[in-house]
Formats: C-alpha cells, sequence, structure tokens
C-alpha cells in the first residue's frame, strides 16, 4: 500500500530498479563492497541501496487522499470522488491538476536540499519512484514533461537543473519523453526564497517560454509540468502560463514536494 503504512519496512522505500542477471548481481555486489549502502537521508548504514531507514521514512510526511485535486494538497476529510478545497475555489490555478509526494519538511526538506545544495544526487532514484507513483492519475493522456527551467546564470552556478534531473528519472519509469527545453527563463529573477505570495508572482511574472523550435512538440499537447519543490505554485502559474500561450491542450504538475498551509492559502 502506497504511500504508508509507517511500519513500512526499509526495503519499501528502495527507488532501485536492480538487474536481475548474474553479471548486474555480480555488479551490484561489487559496489556494495566498496561503497556500503547507507540512508539517503542521515547516511547510517543500511542493507539496501536507494532506501531511507526506519526513522527517516517514518519523518516524510507524505500527501495522500483526501486531496484537493486542482492544488493537491490534503483535506481533512473526503467529502466526494473529486474534491476542491477553499483555496482553489477562490483562486484557480491555471494548471488543471497538481500533485506532490509530499509536504516540505522533515526527512523530504533534508533530501531536497541535499540534492539541490550538496549534490547528494544518489536519491534521485527513490525521487523517480515517489513521483512516479504520486504523479499515478497524470499520466494517462499524457504526451510529454517539461521540467521548469533555471536561468543560465543559476545553471552555471549549479551546474545541473534539478527539475531536469527528476523529468529524466521519471520518464523512464513513466515512459513519457522529456522535453528538457521546453521551456526557458527569459529573464533573471531573484530566488523566491524570503519573498511574500505577491512578490513570488510578480518575481516569476512573464519569465518564461516555449523557444520557437519547441512549439511543434508542446502544441497541441498534454504537459505535465516537473519541480522539486510547489511553494506557493507562483512558478507553477508562469510556466503553465507560458505553455498554454505555446498551445498546450492542458498542463498538469508534479513536484516531490509541497508547501502546505498557512502560505498555501495565501497564494
Ligand atoms: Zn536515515
Amino acid at each position: 500500500m502506497w504511500p504508508r503504512p509507517p511500519s513500512a519496512p526499509p526495503t519499501n522505500v528502495s527507488g532501485r530498479t536492480s538487474d536481475p542477471t548474474l553479471l548486474g548481481l555480480l555488479a551490484t555486489g561489487l559496489i556494495d563492497l566498496m561503497m556500503p549502502p547507507v540512508c539517503l537521508s542521515c547516511r547510517e548504514p543500511l542493507g539496501s541501496r536507494d532506501a531511507l531507514c526506519a526513522q527517516c521514512w517514518a519523518e516524510v510526511d507524505f500527501i495522500s487522499t483526501p486531496r484537493c485535486d486542482r492544488l493537491g494538497i490534503a483535506l481533512p476529510y473526503a467529502a466526494g470522488d473529486i474534491m476542491v478545497s477553499a483555496a482553489a475555489a477562490a483562486r484557480p490555478p491555471r494548471y488543471a491538476r497538481a500533485r506532490a509526494v509530499g509536504h516540505y519538511r522533515g526527512t523530504l526538506q533534508r533530501l531536497i536540499h541535499g540534492f539541490k545544495f550538496r549534490d547528494h544526487h544518489d536519491v534521485r532514484r527513490l525521487f523517480g519512484c515517489w513521483l512516479h507513483q504520486a504523479g499515478n492519475e497524470l499520466f494517462a493522456g499524457a504526451d510529454l514533461l517539461v521540467p521548469v527551467p533555471l536561468s543560465r546564470m543559476r545553471l552555471l552556478q549549479r551546474r545541473f537543473n534539478q527539475a531536469a534531473i527528476l523529468a529524466r528519472e521519471l520518464s523512464q519509469r513513466s515512459r513519457l519523453p522529456v522535453r528538457t527545453q521546453g521551456l526557458v527563463r527569459t529573464r533573471w529573477t531573484e530566488r523566491q526564497v524570503g519573498l511574500t505570495a505577491e512578490q513570488r508572482r510578480l518575481n516569476v511574472r512573464g519569465a518564461f517560454r516555449v523557444p520557437a523550435r519547441e512549439l511543434p512538440h508542446i502544441r497541441g499537447r498534454r504537459v505535465i509540468l516537473i519541480d522539486d519543490v510547489i511553494t506557493t505554485g507562483a512558478t507553477a502559474e508562469a510556466c503553465t502560463k507560458a505553455l498554454q500561450t505555446a498551445g498546450a491542450a492542458e498542463v498538469d504538475v508534479l513536484a516531490v514536494a509541497l508547501v502546505s498551509e498557512p502560505l498555501r492559502v495565501t497564494t
């Protein structure tokens, strides 16, 4: 059962896709001998790779049903098959549906921080596995994945776009193609950290576009936008607007984590 039960053993959280051949098993054994597997969060020794220890697993705040069909936020109780939160009803997002693996806190926050700022890329397979499960209902009818782009300057600083890494991992599992250049930044934007919801919206407004060479791949297609964290939804909104301007038929959003209330309801 997913996303929990809390008692699930750590082996259930592995994102590994193993090679069952003799050569694959030998290679795996050799790698384990040279680099013993550790918990992706606290780095304690573990029996398997691409996994979390029981303590860190228990501190992942997964989002499961009931949730808002539009914003993907957790709801306190179920009130029908398709539910829309008060926040989504008051201000419907441009995108059709957002989904996230869990809330941006605890283990998930530490894993994302390590992934983005400390080059802990070994978590990408687990994230890919989780995204595949969290986005399950988005894949039917979807045509392609598009990561939220970084500016050239930030790409030079960081050397990688974490959203593009996530999109590639998810592509392996969902079989949906990735257009890593499907969206580009049109200008430098301030980091969103520390900005209010309104400042975030203004900061990224008009900051994305679909390049001319990508238009044939976007026009009329159903796109899943991939990001690491949805905070106020401002970036997802600005990216969705750019994709819709380019003729995308529909845009859904899938992220590893979601910043929840009270910040969320201020968007
Ligand atoms: Zn741990």
